[in-house]
């Protein structure tokens, strides 16, 4: 008798045929039926589908052993398009996801863990501590949720919600295989970016899969790294020098490019010397540049830069000969904007300080 539960989230067709020859000895015909209803329609209860109109015994079977877990959106918050919603899992913990309007469709921003252990300081996710990753379910339930419950057409998904995405690798990768399956989600690998703190273990472990349609992320911020190992403790593993090595032997496309978020802070990190030094630094790699506005977590001991001051930075790097593209403040005022998410009602403890509200 199989007690295992056979996650439907957790599985790429192929995974699911297995496993239906394996527990039932059916195969491809009622897994496309299951994989059709489910990720194409919606429809958890597949009772209703031709397939299983004359395997009523396995239908029943299948019905216990099956389960759908994307979890209850509990709470939405919007500013102008974006929209930020909160999933409750099976323990009680929840989990942050936005869906941030582009020009011409919607991004779909996703959490991997609840909290982070990386303790960036300047990052409200960090001020949660760490207190779990996610499973592959609870990773592809939020888009499946951004999907059905907002019906949204998912073509984009970056993983820079709550937590480091290749501090959880194999349910990462798990999650983008299940993501990009043709017969679900079918979101291509080229619209979905995996952003990293720089975890140069992940890099390696990601390069070896050899997947050069997926883009690739460094929440860089800092143009040295005294800065940097000031506000990203986790540089003081992983230096800017060794995720520069790492990135020079990374399998990139043909005329790829690593995307570079820097996350720029007052007095912090945007004077003309740290522009210079960024350059510097970022010359032997193939770069496109993301300069973020800081948003202010809750007790922030940081400031935001005036629109000014991008300016002026983003003027530097341009000088530089940087290709440099400034995002705005999108979700500043509902905490949904880079280094935001997580607040203290997502670890369900008293909430004082929670904006959400
Ligand atoms: S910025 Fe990212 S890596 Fe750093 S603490 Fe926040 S969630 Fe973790």
């Amino acid at each position: 008798m199989n007690i295992k539960p056979l996650r439907i989230l957790e599985l790429t067709f192929a995974g699911l045929t297995a496993e239906l020859k394996q527990r039932y000895g059916k195969g491809k015909y009622h897994a496309a039926a299951v994989y059709r209803e489910v990720y194409r329609n919606g429809n958890s209860d597949f009772s209703g589908a031709y397939e299983f109109s004359k395997s009523k015994k396995f239908l029943s079977e299948l019905e216990k052993d099956l389960v759908f877990d994307p979890g209850p959106v509990v709470r939405t918050k919007k500013e102008g398009d974006l929209v930020k919603f909160i999933t409750r899992l099976e323990d009680g913990l929840e989990i942050e996801s936005v869906i941030i309007p582009m020009a011409t469709h919607k991004t779909i921003c996703v959490s991997t863990q609840i909290g982070c252990r990386m303790g960036c300081s300047f990052c409200e996710t960090a001020q949660l501590g760490f207190r779990r990753s996610l499973t592959v379910a609870e990773i592809v339930g939020q888009v499946y949720s951004a999907k059905f419950v907002f019906d949204l057409e998912v073509r984009n998904i970056v993983f820079m919600g709550m937590g480091e995405p290749l501090d959880n690798f194999e349910n990462l990768i798990q999650a983008i295989l299940v993501m990009q399956d043709p017969r679900g989600l079918d979101i291509a690998l080229s619209h979905m970016t995996v952003s990293t703190v720089g975890k140069v273990e992940g890099i390696r472990r990601l390069a070896a899969l050899n997947w050069p349609r997926l883009n690739l992320a460094i929440s860089l911020n800092a143009p040295n790294n005294r800065i940097r190992s000031k506000i990203m403790p986790a540089n003081l593993t992983d230096s800017m020098d060794r995720i520069k090595s790492a990135l020079l032997k990374y399998p990139l496309k043909k005329k790829g490019t690593f995307f570079i978020e820097y996350v720029l802070i007052k007095d912090v990190n945007d004077s003309h010397k740290h522009a210079h030094e960024l350059a510097q630094f970022l010359k032997p790699l193939p770069t496109k540049l993301n300069l973020i506005p800081y948003n202010p977590r809750s007790n922030s001991p940081f400031k935001p830069p005036s629109d000014e001051d991008l300016d002026r930075f983003r003027g530097w790097l341009v000088d530089e000969k940087l290709f440099v593209r400034r995002r705005s403040a999108k979700g500043r005022d509902i905490l949904a904007g880079c280094g935001q998410l997580g607040n203290r009602q997502v670890l369900r403890l008293p909430d004082k300080e929670n904006r959400m509200k």
